[in-house]
């Protein structure tokens, strides 16, 4: 067997320590004589894993108690339909922030929904490379909505939009525990866990129990799998909830605490994240594309000095050979999935929690070996 450092962005790497417990588990998982897999959701056996996940988060992310944890489905997109759906009721108008694809599919979604969108500021002019500064939200709004982190351009707030009393809505999909959050600062946060906290098929949410409406009091038409009251009446056990994907989960949090928490995480992604973008801003070869003061320690998009804006056909021709070269090389030599979004080009590393900094060191090795060879 032999494992690659994979820098997809999601689904991503998880802890090996973490796969390693699954895999002795498989078979049987404690003395049950059956994998989790197999498991009823209602039995004595799967109850403590939930439950278990549960008060994990609530702890490492330093959870209020005023404040419900939920595991829904439908992922990170089914949360821009469910954020409109149960928290524009009153006025049915809401601000967002937009910074990127995932910000303006959620903005186009509350407009689907009827929500009179307010787009307070945008960083289209400079093809999302930043994140732009509002630093208060004041109006009649339901709710006020940004992307924490934006998985695809790569940037990340490095401040909090003051908001008074407007809930702040945020999507922390693919930053979720990379470093320490003040939970309080916020209305509702949501995360899809396949990014930062366990296989694809789960999505953690945290809301302020005064945010949480019967479905009556919901948009009209809201279904109620799709109102947060269903989810936070049952425990998150309405329905059946995908249980080995919480299993998982459980794990991962296990593996963070071990780590050193949040805080642990922080460290461990400034570290490598330095490391690369270090090199990266030194390079004459490789740039990176997001701007300094709105980078993100996850998601790390770059390019090559192949990429020159042109639109001369040659040059198209000659950026693409480049950034294939790259990836395909790359691959050979154990490092996987480094194809940029086609909406940024070049080339993105996804560093999460997981990536370890000897994944970051070589990658940048191969780098210079790959810049030296054709610069
Ligand atoms: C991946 C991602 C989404 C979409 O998540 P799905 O689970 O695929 O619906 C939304 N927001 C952010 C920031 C993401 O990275």
């Amino acid at each position: 067997m032999s494992r690659v450092y994979n820098f997809s962005a999601g689904p991503s790497c998880l802890p090996e320590d973490v796969l390693k417990e699954c895999a002795a588990e498989m078979l049987e998982y404690g003395t049950t004589g059956q994998s989790v897999m197999e498991m009823s959701h209602r039995s004595k056996a799967f109850e403590p894993i939930i439950q278990d996940a549960e008060a994990m988060v609530r702890k490492l992310m330093n959870v209020p108690e005023n404040y419900k944890i939920l595991f829904v489905q439908g992922g990170g997109s089914t949360q821009f339909a469910m954020v409109a759906q149960n928290l524009g009721i009153k006025h049915k108008k809401a601000a967002y922030i937009e910074t990127g694809v995932w910000a303006k599919k959620a903005a186009a979604e509350a407009k689907h929904l009827g929500i009179n969108v307010d787009v307070l500021a945008s960083s289209k002019d400079k093809g999302y490379s930043y994140i732009p500064r509002v630093e208060k939200i004041e109006g009649d709004y339901d709710y006020a909505y940004i992307c924490l982190n934006n998985t695809i351009m790569g940037t990340h707030y490095e401040y909090l939009p003051d908001t008074g009393n407007i809930p702040l809505v945020a999507d922390i999909s693919s930053c979720v525990l990379s470093e320490p959050l003040d939970v309080s600062k916020f209305g509702l946060l949501f995360a899809g866990a396949q990014k930062n906290l366990a296989p694809a098929g789960v999505t953690l949410v945290i809301i302020r129990e005064d945010l949480i409406q019967d479905v009556e009091n919901c948009l009209p038409g809201t279904p109620t799998m799709l109102c947060y009251k269903t989810h936070a009446d049952n425990g998150s056990m309405y329905n059946t909830p995908p249980c080995y994907t919480i299993y998982v989960l459980g794990k991962v949090l296990h593996w963070i605490e071990k780590n050193g928490g949040a805080e642990g995480m922080a460290k461990r992604n400034r570290e490598k994240a330095e490391y690369l973008y270090n090199f990266l801003d030194s390079s004459d070869f490789y740039r990176a594309t997001a701007e300094k003061g709105s980078r993100s320690l996850m998601n790390v998009p770059f390019l090559t000095k192949y990429s020159t804006g042109s639109t001369d056909e040659a040059a198209i021709a000659k950026e693409k050979e480049i950034n294939d070269k790259f990836v395909k090389e790359a691959a050979k030599a154990g490092l996987v999935n480094l194809k940029g979004h086609r909406l940024v080009g070049g080339m993105r590393a996804s560093i999460y929690n997981a990536m370890s900094l000897d994944g970051v060191k070589a990658l940048v090795e191969f780098m210079k070996k790959f810049a030296e060879e054709n610069k």
